[in-house]
């Protein structure tokens, strides 16, 4: 779709609804709300003020009222996409949205594709690539948590950091690109950066890279969720638990092992990220067939999860199965839940001391009682919940931007060796000139058209 061609689409989701929103961009957003719309008041919608709501009549190309809607004319760049933008109000019913659309498109818009209104605000310079991914985020967000941090992301917290590094990066390629100019002048004794100012602007810039790359764990495992398993031995109280994580009574709970057969799954905000939780059958010995493909299950959601919740019943002592099943966990994040704190304590020393050694945490609950505090701050620690400030610091998410990042910190810290060891300053010109253009490019600045498309094809049509 080329820019400035004329597009819309519904901007509410489908379904009945009190109103709708048809949302219409481009250069031609004047002639087919001029061709649809005629202001009860008389006279043309352009008469009034842009950013003025028209309540009138919406006709087809038959000239016959299809519906009467409120329209707000944005007359660009003072708009969402920075281009002649209409926005019409109407009644949200399925067939009046669905006529009004039709109109719409009969005056000559096109249908948008995923994300064509964001794209294009992005290309004409009204949101950075991230201050865009985030407003996608943002739309889409249903924990308070993925919330927060696409909020921030949107109001460019991210974007203003990563200005701010590339603005020290050209600032030190410029003194670089003196000192190769005129080395006579501003170089004595062979030393490229006799004061270390380069040095320390190169350093600097990199710290701050290293410090976005540090929020990536905590990014990713609320944005993209962390695979979480509850496992262990029958009766233990992993359907209690996966209860109290849920907040809702799925799991059934009975006295009788090897109730849960086949594997659960909830996405839940817990501990300040969000965790894709799958509540297992017991990995202990199968009594029947539909129990052993259960437990088969199990054991492939185990070894791909990220993080395991290992229950064990506190009132009483490890079992030889559940010793020789901590010792061979896959790899992954381990919390032992160590359940029935409300029942006297029956682990020994040695269990104690086992699960110290084979977990990275390990937290006492009452599942039963919804009593999972202890939990929810491992996880949180886990995740560097308490190092990340999700509404303040600048969050990254994705691999893209993480594998941009990690590239960059690694070509400057080249570079601050050659600084430091007086190496040739073209050599370490060309190594910041690199990582400046890596960090650009995870605010858009050169990103390829794929990757452009690749990230608004995950957006909705309409936003
Ligand atoms: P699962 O087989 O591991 O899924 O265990 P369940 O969640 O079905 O629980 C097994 C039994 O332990 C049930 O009778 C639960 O009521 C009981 N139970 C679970 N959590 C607790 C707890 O925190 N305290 C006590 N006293 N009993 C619990």
């Amino acid at each position: 779709m080329s820019i400035g061609e004329t597009v819309a689409a519904v901007s509410t989701p489908r379904g009945t609804g009190g109103v709708a929103v048809i949302r219409i961009t481009g250069d031609g957003t004047r002639g087919v709300l001029g061709r649809v719309f005629s202001p009860a008041g008389g006279g043309s919608l352009f008469d009034r003020p842009p950013r003025t709501a028209v309540y009138g009549e919406v006709k087809g190309a038959d000239g016959i009222a299809v519906d009467r809607a409120v329209v707000t004319f944005f007359e660009g760049p003072h708009s969402f996409t920075g281009e002649d933008v209409g926005e019409i109000s109407c009644h949200g019913g399925v067939a009046v949205t669905a006529s009004v659309f039709g109109a719409v498109l009969e005056a000559g818009a096109t249908p948008a594709g995923p994300g064509e209104f964001t794209r294009r605000a992005f290309i004409n310079g009204k949101m950075t690539l991230s201050e865009a991914e985030a407003t996608g985020l943002l739309i889409s967000a249903d924990t308070p948590e993925r919330m927060k941090l696409a909020g921030a992301a949107a109001d460019g917290t991210l974007s203003r950091t990563i200005t701010s590094v590339t603005a020290k990066l050209t600032s030190a390629l410029a003194s670089l690109c003196a000192v190769i100019d005129y080395p006579d002048e501003l170089v004595e004794d062979g030393e490229i950066d006799p004061e270390g100012e380069i040095l320390s602007a190169v350093c600097g810039a990199r710290e701050r890279i290293e410090k976005i790359l540090s929020t990536y764990k905590r990014g990713s495992a609320v944005v993209s969720g962390v695979r979480t398993v509850i496992c262990g031995a029958p009766n233990v109280g992993k359907s209690s638990l996966f209860n109290a994580l849920t907040g809702e009574d799925d799991a059934i709970v009975t006295e009788i092992a090897g109730t849960t057969r086949d594997v659960l799954k909830k996405t839940v905000s817990f501990g300040g990220v969000t965790l894709l939780l799958s509540d297992t059958a017991g990995l202990g010995d199968p009594s029947d067939k539909v129990e052993a493909i259960g437990v088969e299950r199990a054991k492939k959601e185990t070894e791909n999860a990220e993080l395991i919740l290992a229950v064990f019943d506190g009132s009483r002592p490890l079992t030889e199965d559940e010793k020789k099943t901590v010792g061979a966990l896959p790899e992954a994040a381990k919390i032992a839940v160590i359940n029935k704190k409300d029942l006297a304590p029956g682990m020994t020393e040695a269990d104690k001391r086992l699960i110290e050694d084979r977990f990275d945490a390990a937290a006492s609950v009452c599942a039963k009682g919804g009593d999972a505090e202890e939990l929810e701050a491992a996880v949180s620690s886990l995740f560097d919940g308490g190092a990340v400030d999700l509404t303040r610091d600048p969050v990254i998410w994705d691999a893209r931007r993480r594998a941009d990042l990690s590239v960059a910190a690694e070509l400057l810290a080249r570079a601050e060796e050659i600084l430091s060891s007086g190496g040739p300053a073209d050599a370490a010109c060309a190594l910041c000139e690199e990582a400046e253009g890596r960090v650009a490019m995870t605010d858009g600045r050169g990103v390829s058209e794929e990757i452009l498309s690749e990230i608004f094809s995950r957006f909705c049509v309409g936003k």
